[in-house]
Parts: structure tokens; C-alpha cells; sequence
């Protein structure tokens, strides 16, 4: 899998080196990262789609989608946010109201081709750990 140390270790860190699935604790050189949303099914390498996981439960998790994915995967992009872990190259909006408003995210909108998350006001496209386009919704 292509991704980059630094995001790798986050992801360590941030599942507090343990298996997503069995807690079990893992050792850096044990670990695989899971699709939470399975890359089969279209889920993309963001990193608040990959979890921490033994090769046993990765491989017994397959690619079935997880019935919660979407709150976990909404709760990761928040903390993956929040960590200075997503970029944002187009700001229109002040930093501080793109703050309030990925807080306000409930739903993603669309997985494929790339993660796209929602809150009531406004629309964000997540292409490479960026937030790539911000579109404001009626109202
Ligand atoms: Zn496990």
C-alpha cells in the first residue's frame, strides 16, 4: 500500500497500537492497515479509512463493509482534522469557520472515486488527505 510513514505512524498512534478489531496490542513491524470501507467496494487509502489491524482479523474482515462505517468514519476524518492531518489548499473559508463546519459533518455524501462528507450548510471533497473542493448547500 502506497502511503507515507508519517500517516502511517499516525495511524498507529492514533488506534493506540492496537488491533481496530481484536485490541489485541501490535508492535510497529506487526501491524496491516485495514479499508474500513473496503477498498473492493471503492473505500480509498484516506487515512481516516484505514485502521490498525492483526493480519489475522484483516484478512477475516475481508471485504465486508463494517454496519457502523459511516459514523467511525466520520468520527476518524474529525480527529484526522483536528490532528493537522488534512490539508485544505483552497480555503474560502476562514479557518476557523472550516473548523466549526467539519465539526458539523454528518453524513458522507459519496465514497467513490473519493470521499465526500456533509454537513448541513456545506459539502467537502477529500481527494489525498486534502480537502480538494468546499461546495456551500442551499439555505
Ligand atoms: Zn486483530
Amino acid at each position: 500500500m502506497n502511503i507515507s510513514n508519517r500517516d502511517k505512524f499516525y495511524i498507529y498512534e492514533r488506534d493506540k497500537r492496537r488491533c481496530f478489531y481484536c485490541k489485541k496490542d501490535l508492535k510497529y513491524r506487526q501491524i496491516t492497515l485495514d479499508h474500513y470501507f473496503p477498498k473492493s467496494k471503492g473505500g480509498t487509502k484516506e487515512i481516516f479509512n484505514l485502521v490498525l489491524s492483526c493480519k489475522k482479523c484483516n484478512r477475516l474482515k475481508g471485504n465486508k463493509i463494517p454496519i457502523n462505517y459511516e459514523e467511525i468514519i466520520i468520527i476518524m476524518f474529525k480527529k484526522a482534522y483536528i490532528d493537522g492531518m488534512i490539508k485544505c489548499t483552497k480555503l474560502i473559508v476562514s479557518n476557523l469557520e472550516l473548523k466549526k463546519e467539519i465539526f458539523k459533518v454528518n453524513r458522507i455524501e459519496s465514497i467513490k472515486p473519493n470521499f465526500v462528507f456533509q454537513s448541513n450548510n456545506m459539502r467537502f471533497y477529500i481527494i489525498d488527505n486534502t480537502i480538494e473542493k468546499i461546495v456551500f448547500l442551499g439555505g
